[in-house]
C-alpha cells in the first residue's frame, strides 16, 4: 500500500489510484447500474479509512474457504473469498479496503496466486492484494477497461480460465459483460461450490436465485442474459452457492435452485405471473 493510500468512492467501493487530490467523479456510480449519492460525491484515502476505524473481518466459511470483510461496510458492503487449494490460493472479490492483519492471516495460509473478482463492483482493494502478493489480476477482457486503478499485473481472459488445478473463472455477462463466477470443485465437500458474486444472485430464504442488471436501481436481465448466464455455468457441478455476502449461502441442492429459479425467472419476464410454490 501507499503512503498516501488510494482514493476509494465509499458510495459504490471503487479504487481510484492515489493523487494529490481526488478524481473528479466516480464512472462506476455514475453509470446507469449504479447511484450517485443525493447529498453529492464522497472521497476518503485507505489511510482516512482506517483512521476511521475501518477493519478487516476474517471468519472461516467452510474449510479451504476464508472469507474477508471490512467493517464498517463499505460500497455494496460484500466480502471477498480466499479459495485455498494445494497449487496455490485464489481471492476473489476484495472489498476496497483491506489492513496488515488480514494480508498477514492470508500470508500464513500461503498467500495469493492470483486475484479475480465477478464485476467491477467488487474490484475493490484488487490492485493493492495483486502488490502484497506479487499475484496476478485476472479479469475478463470486457471489463478490463472498468478496472479505475490500471496495473501492469492484468491479465485479461474470455469465456473460461482455469486458474489452478479445481478453480475456474467463468464469464457469464449479463450484470456486466464480464460477469463471471469462480468454481471451485473441491468446494461443499467435493461436491463442487459456485462464488457468484452478483452474478448470480442467492435470494433471503436461500432457496432460489435471481439476476439484476441493476440490483439498487431494480432493473431487471433480459431473457437472452439469463440464458447465457445459465449456459455458461451448465458444464460445471455445484451443489452450493456464495453470492457476494456471508449471507444468504444457497447451501445445498444448488444446481436444481439454480435451474429452477432461472426457468421461473424467464417464465415472469414472459408474464406468466401465476404464483408458484
Ligand atoms: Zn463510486
Ligand atoms: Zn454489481
Amino acid at each position: 500500500m501507499t503512503a498516501a493510500g488510494a482514493w476509494v468512492c465509499p458510495a459504490c467501493g471503487t479504487s481510484y489510484p492515489p493523487s494529490a487530490t481526488p478524481p473528479s467523479s466516480c464512472a462506476i456510480c455514475e453509470d446507469e447500474r449504479q447511484w450517485v449519492p443525493p447529498a453529492g460525491q464522497r472521497w476518503a484515502t485507505t489511510v482516512e479509512l482506517a483512521q476511521s476505524g475501518h477493519r478487516s473481518e476474517l471468519r472461516e466459511v467452510e474449510p479451504g474457504l476464508l472469507g474477508i470483510g471490512v467493517e464498517p461496510e463499505l460500497g455494496v458492503g460484500h466480502r471477498a473469498l480466499l479459495v485455498q487449494t494445494p497449487a496455490g490460493n485464489v481471492l476473489w472479490d476484495p472489498p476496497a479496503f483491506v489492513d496488515e492483519q488480514a494480508i498477514e492471516a492470508v500470508r500464513e495460509l500461503g498467500g495469493v496466486r492470483a486475484v479475480s473478482s465477478s464485476h467491477p463492483h467488487m474490484y475493490g482493494a484488487i490492485v493493492e492484494w495483486s502488490h502484497a502478493f506479487d499475484a496476478a489480476i485476472l479479469l475478463p477482457e470486457a471489463d478490463v477497461p472498468w478496472l479505475m486503478r490500471p496495473d501492469p499485473a492484468v491479465r485479461a481472459y474470455s469465456g473460461a480460465l482455469a486458474v489452478v488445478p479445481g478453480v475456474t473463472l467463468v464469464q457469464c455477462g449479463g450484470h456486466f459483460p464480464g460477469s463471471a463466477v469462480l468454481h471451485w470443485s473441491a468446494g461443499a465437500a467435493g461436491a463442487g461450490v459456485l462464488c457468484s458474486g452478483d452474478t448470480i444472485f442467492v435470494t433471503p430464504g436461500e432457496d432460489r436465485v435471481t439476476f439484476l442488471w441493476s440490483a439498487p436501481n431494480r432493473l431487471p436481465l433480459p431473457e437472452r442474459e439469463v440464458r447465457g448466464v445459465a449456459d455458461a455455468v451448465e458444464p460445471y457441478p455445484f451443489d452450493r452457492i456464495y453470492g457476494g455476502w456471508w449471507e444468504p449461502v444457497v447451501r445445498g441442492d444448488a444446481k436444481r435452485v439454480f435451474e429452477r429459479s432461472a426457468e421461473r425467472y424467464v417464465e415472469i419476464l414472459r408474464g406468466e405471473l401465476t404464483a408458484r410454490g
